[in-house]
């Protein structure tokens, strides 16, 4: 399903989390390799030439040339794209509790938009590129959890999985990656007042779910010392 001519607005519509025609959704084709980058290019060349070129259709053109950025980034050098510290001098400081990925992963976290983004990453494969964003930085800053973790598991469930955009993303989010700008730290309630103000995704996606008690160890978890 497509609508004419919806790559005239996309400058206006690419921060949306839901719906059928905010992007393109062409990701995934050019992932399993079967679109290839310089097709869309030149399509997207041809459409200018006819109806001509705004800032919607320039900007689309620009995060063509990120993917390719990405790619080459990996090519140059893949081993960086998969170091905790990525391209950075030092490795930042993480934690690793495992409760708190595991609520993150099930979408089970104190932030209701977080939540309707993992249930509809793990339900459908698909993931705005705004939600990945806000999920991302919420595993990063807000939860401190190593980003390997959490590109890990988009890994899993992207249906338009591919290694270079998806690592290089994590990266430029966790502030390891090649950009001076260092890390981005999204404030979620600012992210749902302006992307989810009514809260209907979050709904359609069941975010909101019951605040989870504190973690509590409990005795029996620990191994008994041996005699
Ligand atoms: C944490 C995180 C993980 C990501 N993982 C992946 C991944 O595994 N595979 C993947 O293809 N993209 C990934 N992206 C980039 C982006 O979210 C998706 O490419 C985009 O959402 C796909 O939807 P679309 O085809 O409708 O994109 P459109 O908005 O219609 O963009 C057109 C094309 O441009 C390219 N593009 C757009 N944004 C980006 C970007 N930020 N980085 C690189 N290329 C971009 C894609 O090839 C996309 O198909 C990730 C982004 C983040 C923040």
């Amino acid at each position: 399903m497509h609508r004419e001519g919806a790559v005239t607005s996309y400058k206006e519509t690419r921060n949306q989390l839901d719906g059928l025609f905010y992007s393109s959704f062409l990701s995934p084709w050019l992932a399993n390799g079967s679109l290839a980058v310089s097709k869309l290019a030149w399509e997207l060349d041809q459409f200018e030439k006819l109806h001509g070129a705004n800032d919607s259709t320039r900007h689309f053109y620009s995060e063509l040339l990120w993917r390719e950025f990405f790619y080459r980034r990996e090519v140059e050098d893949s081993s960086s794209l998969f170091r905790a510290k990525g391209t950075a001098r030092e490795r930042k400081l993480v934690t690793f509790d495992p409760r708190g990925f595991a609520r993150w992963c099930a979408g089970a976290t104190d932030y209701p938009l977080v939540n309707a983004l993992m249930h509809q990453l793990v339900e459908s494969g698909w993931m705005s590129n705004r939600g990945r964003q806000i999920a991302a930085s919420c595993l990063v800053n807000e939860m401190n959890v190593d980003w390997r973790f959490g590109a890990a598991f988009f890994e899993q469930h992207l249906l338009d999985y591919d290694a270079a955009s998806n690592y290089g993303n994590w990266q430029y989010i966790a502030g390891v990656g090649a950009d001076p700008r260092g890390g981005r730290h999204f404030d979620l309630v600012k992210q749902t007042r302006q992307f989810d103000p009514e809260g209907e995704f979050t709904q359609r996606w069941e975010g909101y779910c019951p605040k989870q008690p504190e973690h509590i160890v409990d005795a029996a978890d620990w191994p008994l010392e041996s005699s």
